[in-house]
């Protein structure tokens, strides 16, 4: 599958699109989820345009994965996620029921999760 470049991460990425802002370095960014499943619910994604977590892993670049997992750690510790406890999820594919086909990881939060999948 190719990437598409009008997907709507893509655009906010871009600035066509608001977002709900929470960090940013070079290579990624964090914002709220627009419809949250848990009181924290921010979504973290790399810049570049990657589909999914494979093609991420395989195609970026060091700086670019250090950026995201530098980003990803730094709302964690902010947050104070690493005293209370999250979930980090990357939906890929059909099986995935991935919805927007740019790499995103969900970090949630905020109270307990329940069980990883029903
Ligand atoms: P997924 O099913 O893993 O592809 O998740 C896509 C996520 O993107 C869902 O949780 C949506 O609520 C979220 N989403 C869709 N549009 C926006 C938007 N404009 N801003 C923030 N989050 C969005």
């Amino acid at each position: 599958m190719k990437y598409d470049d009008d997907n709507i991460f893509a655009k906010i990425i871009r600035k066509q699109l608001p977002c709900d802002l929470i960090k940013e370095n070079n290579n990624a960014l964090a914002f709220k989820d627009i419809s949250p499943r848990a009181p924290i619910h921010i979504l973290v994604v790399p810049k570049k345009g990657y589909i999914n977590y494979h093609d991420f892993i395989s195609d970026a670049s060091i700086e670019e994965i250090n950026d995201l997992n530098e980003l990803m750690k730094n709302i964690i510790l902010e947050m104070k996620l690493d005293h209370t406890g999250y979930r980090i999820i990357t939906n890929t594919g059909n099986d995935g029921n991935q919805d927007v086909k740019h790499l995103h990881f969900h970090l949630l939060g905020g109270k307990n999760l329940g069980l990883m999948v029903k």
